[in-house]
């Protein structure tokens, strides 16, 4: 039986990689359409007709299949019992939230110390203690405390403190929930900046001196969103009986831990997503260690230096531009740090954390616990250029307008790249992708930032001109768009991605060109290496939508939907309509209408 278990499971994830190769997959084309009347259902047409979306999901396509192979790579990382001290941290983290039988069985006697510690609550300092306690193991009983490092105020991490936003939904009927359920989140967030002098006299009831203490911040300059919701839990601090804190406090807690003990229906996917968010850092390098090599970094390295190259040239080809401005956007490519795979990883920070195989939600609390206080540890500290905003599982590319850089997780990498997969396939699903972050360097709001991430004006009255007037003719192409019934794409709300997407698109097809250069045409499967280029670009944008996502894309998105994100672009390229000897169809644009931005 164990070893029919075993099999099958070879089988299947055997299986599970042949199937969701990355590689062009003809078998999915509908040839019967013609490729100058609709390219994306030409290259996915078959696909689309027979999938459909999975029970509960608004979306199905190439990057939910790229996201579950994602977290299957994940749940296998942390399956994997080997001797090495951080591996088995992860592992024996993972067996004890597979622990179903004892998890049920200890139940909420695991809670005892952090219920004990409520208990013994008797005046505000106690209080105090509890609130910055709870926080440290993931539990914000009345705000939310960050450390951003998106959100670059003068450069300078800040303690963030927001407010937890409190529903009637599942909740007990006491004041003190009503209370902070009738607070009402601003719609603007303010940025207020305290000191500690500053906040005990705004804020008196919460012993701030104490709670720094606790969460181990050194530099006390605060940001609060909203002051005015300070004020009120600080009153309401004093203004409710100790017992009735200590009732709200021990429900925050219970219903907290509730949702990790339950059994959910996917465990090994909830386990697998709660240790990544309670060890995001951990995760991300073990999941390197095993899923990323060195020479997939050096293939992206080559790919990003000719992307720059194309850049380069096709910056230079712009008639419209002053040959000032040239150098200064040229200036900027040459400037863009790439960042590949993983972030400078320190595994001594993990040389106290306590996993127990059987403890789950310690583990939970401890990992959090630690988590909180490392990232905590850099308030007060200039942001340094070598930070990362994400983990290295994370699925998704960075552009940093401030510090002219990329993100390239390994994850991201993993989903759009594969070491055997030909040079037209890599440039069209990964190079197009890492171009469109390059081309928000110069998009409507990159344009506004120099080579050193500085607000500054180095464009020409008229140069800015052109821009708004080619940049009007991609608006207007996506306006024109109809999502379903009479609903359109909103050209001006996904400008900025329209232009990243076309940039992307036309860079990476010379960098391609570039890269191939030397290389002898090769025809696989009928089709050329530009054709595949084109093919393997729109198999990776096929996707299902639901008619209500539709509707959403027409207010809430600020990309366009995949079917205009694929056939939005390649009907403005003339390398398209060469390689496929496009003559005439539903979108044939003349020449001279082609829009080309970058
Ligand atoms: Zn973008």
């Amino acid at each position: 039986m164990k070893i029919f278990m075993v099999w099958l499971l070879i089988i299947v994830i055997g299986n599970l990689i042949a199937n969701e190769s990355q590689t062009i997959d003809f078998s999915i084309m509908d040839t019967s359409i013609n490729p100058g009347d609709n390219f994306y259902r030409y290259a996915n047409g078959k696909w689309l007709n027979e999938n459909s979306l999975p029970e509960g999901r608004s979306r199905f396509g190439f990057f939910d299949i790229a996201e579950n192979r994602t977290n299957n790579e994940l749940i296998l990382m942390m399956q994997e019992k080997t001797e090495d001290t951080l591996q088995k941290l992860i592992a024996e983290f993972y067996t004890s939230g597979m622990d179903t039988i004892a998890i049920k069985k200890t139940g909420i006697s695991a809670l005892a110390p952090q219920l004990e510690m409520i208990n013994k609550i008797s005046d505000n300092p106690d209080l105090t203690r509890a609130l910055a306690y709870l926080q440290l193991i993931g539990i914000n009983p009345l705000f939310e405390i960050h450390s951003p490092k998106y959100w670059e105020m003068r450069g300078t991490h800040y303690l963030y403190l927001r407010q937890t936003v409190t529903t009637l939904e599942n909740s007990p009927d006491t004041e003190i929930i009503q209370q902070l359920a009738r607070a009402i989140t601003p719609s603007s967030k303010k940025y207020n900046l305290y000191n500690l002098r500053k906040l005990q006299r705004a804020f008196p009831n919460i012993i701030w001196e104490e709670y720094f203490m606790i969460l181990q911040i050194e530099d006390k300059k605060t940001v609060i969103a909203e002051p005015d919701y300070f004020e009120m839990i600080s009153d309401m601090l004093a203004e409710y009986s100790i017992a009735e804190w200590k009732a709200y406090l021990e429900w925050k807690l219970l219903d907290s831990a509730e949702s990790l003990l339950k059994a959910s229906a996917d465990r090994e996917l909830f386990v697998m997503q709660t240790i990544s968010d309670c060890l995001p850092e951990l995760t991300g390098h073990l999941y390197t260690q095993k899923y990323f090599n060195n020479e997939t970094r050096q293939q992206v390295h080559n790919i990003t230096s000719n992307l720059q190259s194309a850049f380069r040239i096709r910056i230079n080809d712009k008639d419209w531009l002053s040959s000032k401005t040239k150098k200064l956007a040229v200036q900027k490519i040459d400037n863009f740090t790439f960042k590949i795979g993983e972030p400078d990883f320190n595994g001594s920070d993990y040389a106290e954390l306590q996993i127990d195989p059987a403890g789950f939600l310690q583990n939970v609390f401890n990992s959090r616990k630690l988590h909180t206080i490392n990232r905590l540890q850099n308030c007060g500290s200039i942001l340094k250029n070598e930070e990362w905003i994400v983990p290295a599982h994370s699925t998704n590319a960075w552009y940093s307008i401030n510090r002219n850089d990329i993100t390239l997780p390994a994850a991201y990498i993993n989903q759009l790249f594969d070491i055997n997969n030909d040079a037209a396939t890599s440039y069209a699903q990964l190079a197009t992708a890492i171009a469109h972050e390059m081309t928000h360097s110069l998009d409507d709001m990159g344009r506004r930032y120099n080579a050193d991430g500085k607000s500054k004006k180095w464009w020409k009255k008229s140069e800015i001109k052109y821009f708004n007037i080619l940049s009007q003719k991609l608006v207007n192409q996506y306006d024109s768009y109809i999502l379903i019934d009479t609903l359109h794409v909103n050209g001006k709300n996904t400008l900025g991605e329209n232009i990243a997407d076309l940039g992307g698109l036309n860079i990476a097809y010379d960098a391609y060109k570039i890269a191939t250069a030397a290389e002898e045409s090769e025809i696989l499967n009928g089709f050329s290496p530009d054709q595949r280029f084109f093919l393997a670009y729109a198999q990776k944008w096929r996707d299902i939508l639901s008619d209500d996502l539709k509707r959403q894309y027409a207010t809430g998105y600020y990309h366009a939907p995949p079917e205009f994100r694929t056939n939005g672009n390649v009907y403005n390229l003339d390398a398209f309509y060469d390689s496929f000897s496009i003559e005439k169809g539903k979108p044939y644009k003349k020449k001279e209408n082609r829009i080309n931005i970058w």
